[in-house]
């Protein structure tokens, strides 16, 4: 066997991963708890590459970035993102990803509009992955453990959908599971996105950082019969949004328009739509639009949900979007254990306190990139791994079983009702103390299949990463970017102009906080 690189997630991040180790020379297994590609929150993307517009304005766009992320990015990151986002863009167009060229983007295009754009991103890059020698795609196996030994990382261990366990080895492995913005009762991700990563990372002796820090998208719809799916922009004048009284919000709050709202008061807009939803429904209203334009992207993208939107307003709501904070990892894209590297949404430092539009997908091509080579080199230039490949039976399981949807849905609302778009004290430690008893109920519940197991397994990630939130978010006083805290609404950098670090305890279910200076 030639020397392994696996790949947990199978999202944009971790799919340039494995084509870079590949190309490196490793052999590479790329696994996902779904199919590859287009289980991840890669294929709900608007295709927006952020990127400078040309070598004189990377400073501009280093600039911007930290001036959104007030302050708390890791500069470094941001200079590699800046230096590699045309090699980035040259990848993508050399897989087949067709796209416009703006002055600071580069937009992926759908050959149909009615598909959204992170769907046609996600296929043309598995294609690649695809054609490639040596790289082993595994679906529906679900990741439970990074296996280390003497502080180094041996492989990996899960189960498939049978529920057979099995432990892999590797001689590097790459964390590239995402986010967890489906930890929220809103928000417009894959419902499986629950912070897989965090809970491996912190399990493995890793710290979390910054992970108060979510942010949200204002338009998202919140009707019953619609996916919570975020409305995407630019958004045509004549549409209205109003509230449960009939007034029109953006004239109320003297917002300028829609666009402007959700692009340049983006963390505002959601605060006053969240205050909005509390004494009633926020509609946006359609009905004015011409009837031409719903033809046209990203109306386009409204044609097959099953709403008459010519006819009838819908309730929208803002909702969790995307996860600024995670594992820290170095130039190289390791982390603190050796052999263990990490990229895309999982990982913290480039967007500090809140993401600059089309930086989350630039982050999982340049640090995929990066994080996968490093892996290949990692594993070809070290002799680590001794770990056997093997099967086990399936998982134990035995009676006591519990209603885990229940659970699901508490966990939710916890996290909206005490983490969400605007936090204060009381609500987190009642949220905290709500936590911790949910997650002694999830403890006690024995799973009976594998369908069950693997949605007990979510629900401790998801529970985990509500109270890796809500700890953070206690911690620091003050409001920063997309973290906004009613009883300190104001951004204090003599105090807080630093990084939150969280420690897993598992016997204790804590965590233990400190924080750091800003590198
Ligand atoms: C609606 C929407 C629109 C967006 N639009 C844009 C945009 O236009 N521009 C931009 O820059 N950003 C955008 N973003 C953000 C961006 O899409 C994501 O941050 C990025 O795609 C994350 O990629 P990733 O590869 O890190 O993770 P993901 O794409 O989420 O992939 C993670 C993968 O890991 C797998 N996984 C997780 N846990 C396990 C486990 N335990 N075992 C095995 N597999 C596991 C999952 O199944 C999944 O396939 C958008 C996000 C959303 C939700």
């Amino acid at each position: 066997m030639g020397k392994r690189v696996v790949v947990i997630g199978a999202g944009l991040a971790g799919m340039i991963a494995a084509c870079m180790a590949q190309r490196e020379g490793a052999e590479v297994l790329l696994v996902d708890r779904g199919s590859i590609g287009l289980g991840s929150n890669s294929a709900m993307a608007n295709g927006v590459v952020g990127r400078p517009s040309g070598k004189q304005d990377e400073k501009k766009y280093i600039a911007d970035t930290i001036e959104i992320g007030r302050g708390l990015n890791r500069r470094s990151m941001i200079e590699i993102a800046a230096a590699e986002a045309e090699n980035a863009i040259s990848f993508l167009r050399s897989v087949g990803v067709n796209g416009t060229e703006g002055t600071n983007m580069y937009s992926v295009k759908s050959p149909d509009p009615e598909i959204i754009p992170g769907v046609t991103l996600v296929k043309k890059v598995r294609e690649a992955v695809g054609a490639l020698e040596n790289v082993r795609c595994i679906t529906g196996f679900y990741v439970t453990e990074i296996v280390t030994d003497r502080d180094h990382t041996r492989g990996i261990r899960g189960f498939d959908k049978t529920g057979k366990e099995t432990e892999i080895p590797a001689d590097a492995v790459v964390i590239a599971t995402g986010g967890a913005g489906a930890v929220y009762l809103k928000n417009d991700n894959q419902k499986d996105i629950v912070g897989q990563g965090y809970r491996l990372a912190a399990q493995a002796g890793l710290a979390l950082w910054d992970m108060e820090f979510v942010q949200y998208f204002p338009l998202v719809f919140a009707d019953p019969h619609l996916p919570s799916m975020l409305v995407f922009p630019p958004y045509h004048k004549a549409i209205k949004l109003t509230n449960n009284s009939g007034e029109d919000i953006v004239a109320k709050y003297g917002l300028g328009d829609i666009n402007e709202a959700a692009v340049k008061k983006r963390d505002a807009f959601s605060a006053i739509l969240f205050g909005e939803l509390q004494s009633g429904p926020v509609w946006m209203d359609f009905r004015d639009i011409p009837s031409e334009m719903w033809k046209k992207h990203p109306l386009s993208l409204l044609a097959k949900l099953k709403h008459d939107f010519s006819a009838r307003p819908a309730a929208v709501s803002p909702a969790a979007h995307f996860f600024m904070g995670g594992v820290r990892t170095d130039e190289k894209g390791e982390t603190d254990l050796p052999g263990l590297f990490a990229c895309g949404e999982v990982v913290f430092g480039f967007h500090g306190a809140n993401r600059r539009g089309g930086n989350a997908l630039l982050e999982c091509v340049v640090f995929g990139t990066i994080a996968g080579r490093n892996a290949a080199q990692y594993a070809l230039g070290n002799d680590v791994s001794s770990m056997k490949e093997g099967g086990a039976a399936p998982t134990g399981m035995s009676a006591g079983r519990g209603d885990l949807r229940a659970l699901r849905q508490e966990i939710r609302e916890i996290a909206w009702n005490h983490a969400g778009v605007v936090r204060n004290e009381a609500g987190l430690k009642e949220g905290l103390e709500k936590i911790a008893g949910l997650r002694r109920r999830l403890g006690a519940i024995l799973p009976q299949t594998t369908k069950e197991l693997r949605l007990k397994l979510d629900l401790d990630s998801a529970a985990f990463a509500a109270q890796a939130i809500m700890t953070a978010s206690l911690a620091r006083k003050e409001s920063r970017g997309s973290f906004l805290r009613s009883d300190f609404p104001y951004e204090d950098n003599a105090n807080w102009k630093k990084n939150s670090c969280l420690r897993y305890d598992a016997e204790n279910r804590a965590f233990t906080l400190s924080f750091g200076d800003v590198e």
